[in-house]
């Protein structure tokens, strides 16, 4: 087993920092040290097979990204990484661990869809992966099947309230799945937007020739989004069920998790960088030579890009800061423009839904420390350590202590990334949602589980290195 020291650098936890040694054997960090210290009269430093320093750096626990779909078959064609190409680029990241989420849609059969992705993921991924399972449809079957998805490690299982005739989940649907939510301990991920509503809007947009990407953000108002929010909290209330609401962007739906929460349910929320940095502004003014107006297309997500001068970004901002919102995930979900994308050209509803951010995550979060909108410690604990907690990993993941899963990013703060298809990019897509961010901090090493699988801008892992974690319980209830 090779053992490590990661050595002069300042360990970062969710709860403060300090200087500190990190010593790891084989797969696992085995203690936390004095700066420089012996331990059982030995020297360390002298007695490990590699040294790491890390003086003037940040030593962070790795990244946990929740929120990813690669491969995820959409509008006709499917996400462009693989689970190879995806989680590799999470690792020139920073990121260690990613939740993926594995299919079943209306008629399928639950497990069938896990093993499904079980098998694309299986000896592909760079870095450690668990999967949450998407119900897109709710009966019978699927409703039997969940319990038994906690024996599997997929504790948690994502609704969709959007999407009508793919993932669409009506009342009386997420009704039944919150029950089976509040029966087993699995937890309710939440798509919260009005999908019927949203589809009459987007049809009278093209019906009325406003075809551009701009008008999907225009027919997915956030009004949309604040409903669909409220609903789901009302019914989580009513079963008792515990609610995690994914990519969340309107200021006017953090405000009903925030209501829901000062009401004292166990109610969570995520958001994801698009939402902090990007605005329909932007997406409104988006020309190029290549693909004019439909430049825009490039940010069409859903939950979609907010208006700026509505104020949702520093909204957003604000909300990680006070612990409104509890984590920031990426939603991965990369499409080219080339063939994929431009499948949308002349109606933005055939535009494929997605942004590529996995490989950004870390480094976009920063900038939150720079801005001093975070602290050092809220920027671990929204991207590392409340993602092990409240999708069951902790203690393993998401903390550099004795026992956990050697995982771990030594940062530099004076370090500069630039972000473009040229530049830093690893991930499969032709083009990039942040082409031209330049960023202060660089993820200089990345360890997964004890191997060194980024090192001074070289990649040193392999396909095959990550492995499937079964995840038990979110250990994040209050
Ligand atoms: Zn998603």
């Amino acid at each position: 087993m090779t053992t490590t020291l990661i050595t002069g650098g300042t360990v970062v936890s969710a709860t403060g920092r300090g200087l500190a040694d990190v010593l790891v054997d084989g797969e696992t960090i085995v203690a936390v040290l004095q700066p420089g210290s012996a331990l059982l009269g030995t020297d360390v430093a002298a007695s490990v097979d590699r040294v790491i320093d890390a003086t003037g750096k940040y030593v962070i626990p790795g990244g946990i990204d929740a929120h990813t779909h690669m491969q995820l078959p959409f509008g006709g064609t499917s996400a462009s990484d693989t689970f190879e190409t995806g989680t590799r680029a999470a690792a020139w990241g920073g990121t260690t661990t990613i939740v993926d989420f594995a299919v079943q849609t209306y008629g399928g059969d639950v497990f069938e869809g896990l093993e499904r992705w079980h098998e694309l993921a299986a000896g592909n991924c760079a870095i450690d992966y668990g999967f949450h399972q998407i119900i897109g449809g709710v009966d019978d079957a699927s409703l039997a099947a969940m319990p038994k998805l906690v024996d599997e490690g997929i504790s948690s299982f994502k609704l969709f309230m959007a999407y009508p005739g793919v993932f669409y989940s009506d009342d009386a649907q997420v009704l039944r799945a919150m029950q089976v939510s509040r029966e087993t301990g699995l937890l309710t991920m939440m798509h919260a937007e009005n999908g019927p509503a949203i589809d009459v809007l987007a049809a009278q947009l093209v019906a009325q020739g406003k075809t551009d990407p701009y008008y999907h953000g225009i027919a997915r108002a956030w009004q949309m989004e604040e409903e669909a929010t409220h609903r789901a909290i009302m019914l989580a209330d009513v079963t008792g069920a515990p609610l995690y609401v994914v990519h969340v962007s309107a200021k006017q739906a953090v405000e009903q998790l925030a209501w829901a929460r000062d009401r004292g349910q166990n109610v969570f929320g995520e958001t994801c960088p698009q939402y902090l940095y990007l605005s329909l502004e932007e997406q409104l003014g988006a020309q190029s030579d290549e693909w004019g107006a439909f430049e825009g297309a490039k940010w069409v997500c859903s939950t979609p890009l907010r208006s700026r001068a509505e104020g949702h970004q520093d909204h957003m901002w604000q909300a990680l800061r006070t612990n409104d919102l509890q984590m920031v995930s990426t939603d991965h979900c990369p499409f080219c423009m080339k063939d994929q994308k431009e499948l949308g050209l002349g109606d933005f509803r055939k535009i494929p839904n997605g942004i590529g951010s996995v490989e950004h995550r870390m480094n976009l979060m920063y900038q939150g420390v720079v801005t001093g909108r975070l602290t050092l410690e809220r920027w671990v604990e929204l991207t590392s350590t409340t993602p092990a907690r409240m999708f069951g990993m902790y203690g393993r993941k998401g903390v550099i202590q004795p026992g956990a899963d050697a995982d771990i990013v030594v940062y530099d703060p004076n370090g500069h990334t630039s972000i473009g298809i040229d530049a830093t990019h690893h991930m499969n897509m032709d083009h990039s949602a942040w082409e031209g961010y330049e960023i202060d901090g660089h993820v200089d090493t990345v360890i997964s589980r004890g191997k060194v699988v980024i090192d001074d801008g070289a990649y040193l892992g392999a396909k095959g290195d990550g492995r499937f974690i079964k995840r038990g319980l979110t250990q994040y209830l209050t």
